[in-house]
């Protein structure tokens, strides 16, 4: 069996019990190695065992910390690689979902659908028409694996409040919250909107995925939470097909919502 060149035991190893033999042949003189302290330094018999023994606890110990701050380094590297799987997952549900949407509006007179907000259970902003958005659109989308979001979806809050992970930019209702008096859908919904209507169909958001930071490595609630300065992102897809984030503060994000469609 090969041993780890690491572990071999040095040229020399083996010779620490030998005694010393001076000369050779008939006139040879026995000298013990106890007796020759000049020869054989105590010293240098440690130094000697020391090296024949493999690792010293020192050793192990840089070893085992070297491995430990690789491992740190590589883990966030790791979960990174990870999220940006979600995230392509999330920009190729959202770019189905507005050709769904598109499709929907080809077969209703240009006119995209009538859908809430959200179809959450919490009730905010508050459910007005009868569809929510998956229910709208659902004849035109392969699969209803569409509307979950793999990053949410691995939040075990949201399952209990949230059959789907995307909002649909309907602004009915808003205005009874607080905070959001200005909301008007006629001025800057996609809710039942002419598709013509909405000249600023790049600029103008239409289907979220309700994270509002977790694609970015921002936690969603502490973006939404009150008085919160944090800067988060959301992914995006806009009245033209086009995906992409929306950057910025949660009140930032809402001005962006709340932009004229015109
Ligand atoms: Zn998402
Ligand atoms: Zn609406």
């Amino acid at each position: 069996m090969n041993k780890p060149a690491s572990l071999a035991l040095g040229p020399g190893c083996d010779q620490h019990a030998a005694p010393s033999v001076v000369g050779s042949g008939k006139g040879s003189i026995f000298i013990p190695m106890k007796a020759n302290a000049r020869q054989q330094p105590v010293l240098l018999g440690n130094t000697r065992r020391a090296a024949c023994d493999g690792f010293t606890l020192i050793e192990l110990l840089v070893v085992i910390a070297i491995i430990a701050i690789l491992a740190a380094m590589l883990l966030p590297a790791l979960s990174r690689a990870k999220e940006r799987g979600r995230l392509t997952a999330c920009t190729s549900n959202l770019r189905q979902l507005g050709l769904a949407m598109t499709m929907y509006a080809d077969d209703a007179e240009g006119r995209f659908p009538k859908a809430d907000f959200s179809d959450n259970l919490i009730g905010l902003p508050p459910a007005l028409h009868t569809n929510s958005v998956r229910q709208a659109i659902q004849r035109y989308v392969a699969s209803t694996n569409l509307f979950t979001c793999p990053t949410l979806r691995s939040q075990p809050s949201r399952l209990g409040n949230y059959p789907t992970d995307y909002n649909y930019l309907c602004v009915h209702g808003w205005a009874m919250l607080p905070f959001f008096a200005g909301f008007d859908n006629d001025l800057s919904g996609v809710c039942d909107q002419r598709v013509s209507a909405i000249r600023r169909s790049a600029e103008k958001p239409m289907v979220i995925c309700d994270s509002l930071g977790d694609h970015v490595g921002v936690p969603g609630d502490a973006v939404s939470a009150p008085g919160s300065t944090l800067r988060g992102a959301q992914n995006t897809v806009f009245a033209d097909g086009h995906v992409g984030f929306i950057r910025g503060t949660m009140q930032q994000i809402i001005a962006i919502y709340q932009m004229p469609n015109q």
